[in-house]
């Protein structure tokens, strides 16, 4: 079955983490014995091997960087032109994995339907066997299309913090490379909005960018936002919206969550929401680096918890999906133990059945919402 992965940061582990996804997942954490710099060296979950092995086959991945002010205690560059360059670095390796048949960009409602035909006739029963040879004719086998001998894996390109959007005329410039969604803000003060750990709204840059967003139809991601910059934003912003990587407050408090209202609100106005694996968010009272997933017991059940959260105040399975964001400066350190890699994912189809989901309520988790969504929303 093919799975849908909503949120996953390829380029930041490329470019930041010097990880390369197109080798064996255990030689990637071998490349880091020994390293310190970052607390998941050697515990990623993610190359394109492990990706195509779970089936999934189509992502929302991400381009990353923030600007931030001299008193910000966060990480980040000192000026939007350098966040807006980091970025570009990102997207040139996005292009570098187009050119060896890794990834494919996905862009417009073609693309996703050929993609989706393509990635689905693949994983048929009997798709992958040999030609026979009965006739005894030598049978050349076909170049493989992609690095590893697999099917390119399609990405949507999206903005984590659009900080690096040095004025809202930037934008159409990333648009033009592929840019279909952009998160305004991602922890703290943003330059268009508040995430994660702050509060204040839009302003009138928010809402500027939120105005071209609109006229270029990039979709609004709201993971992130603060409870005030989303209300703002539901409140000045028409086009689709969707989050990305964002899981129940009701079940785990915290602002980086979403409360039942919040959710409620989002749904009616036709969102998906994507659930996370990050296990401080999936449990309350993580500490990191101390708390492990076996001590704190969490599991990909915990995640569905947080996914049947919102099936529950939806009234059916149509507005959820998978928003893993593994690897997204985690490891297997702070993620459900039955993790390996990303291709445990598909571990998910037996915990929703063992909950009484049906199959067609795993395939609208796993890929019918997310595609239903863009269909209705990526007219061309
Ligand atoms: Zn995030």
């Amino acid at each position: 079955m093919l799975i849908i992965d909503a949120h996953l940061d390829l380029a930041m582990n490329a470019m930041e983490w010097n990880r390369d996804l197109t080798r064996p997942i255990e030689e990637i954490r071998a490349r880091e014995a020994g390293l310190t710099d970052k607390p998941d060296r050697g515990k990623g979950t993610v190359s394109f091997g492990e990706m195509r092995r779970g089936g999934v086959g189509l992502c929302v991945a991400t381009q990353i960087a923030r600007y931030v002010a001299p008193e910000s205690e966060l990480q980040g560059w000192n000026s939007p032109e350098q966040a807006w360059a980091m970025t570009q670095a990102q997207l040139a390796w996005y292009r570098a994995m187009e050119e060896r048949g890794e990834l494919v960009q996905i862009r417009d409602r073609s693309a996703l339907d050929r993609h989706v035909n393509q990635w689905t006739r693949s994983q048929e029963p009997g798709a992958n066997s040999q030609p026979s040879l009965t006739n005894q004719a030598k049978v050349v086998a076909p170049k493989p299309r992609s690095g590893e001998g697999g099917l390119p894996i399609g990405y949507i390109l999206s903005l984590e913090g659009a900080d690096s959007i040095v004025t809202p005329k930037h934008l159409e410039r990333a648009y033009a490379q592929g840019l279909r969604a952009v998160g305004p803000a991602h922890y703290g003060p943003g330059r268009y909005a508040y995430g994660t750990n702050s509060t204040g709204d839009l302003g009138t840059q928010g809402r500027e960018l939120l105005k071209e967003m609109e006229r270029l139809g990039i979709i609004l991601d709201v993971t992130h936002l603060c409870d005030e910059s989303l209300r703002d934003a539901l409140d000045h912003f028409r086009g689709p919206l969707w989050a990305s990587h964002s899981n129940s407050r009701s079940l785990v408090p915290h602002n980086r969550q979403f409360s039942d209202d919040q959710i409620r609100e989002l749904i009616d106005r036709g969102a998906v929401i994507g659930g996370v694996m990050d296990a401080w968010m999936l449990v309350p009272g993580w500490v990191r680096g101390q708390t492990t997933p076996q001590s704190a017991n969490v599991t990909l059940d915990t995640v569905v918890n947080h996914i049947d959260r919102v099936c529950q105040i939806a009234g059916s399975s149509t507005h959820s999906m998978i928003g893993s964001d593994l690897d997204g400066a985690f490891g297997r350190e702070q993620c459900p133990s039955d993790v390996h890699t990303i291709a445990d994912l598909k571990k998910l189809e037996d915990i929703f059945s063992a909950r009484g989901y049906s199959p067609e309520d795993v395939e609208n988790v796993f890929s019918a919402n997310f595609l239903r969504f863009l269909r209705s929303n990526w007219l061309s």
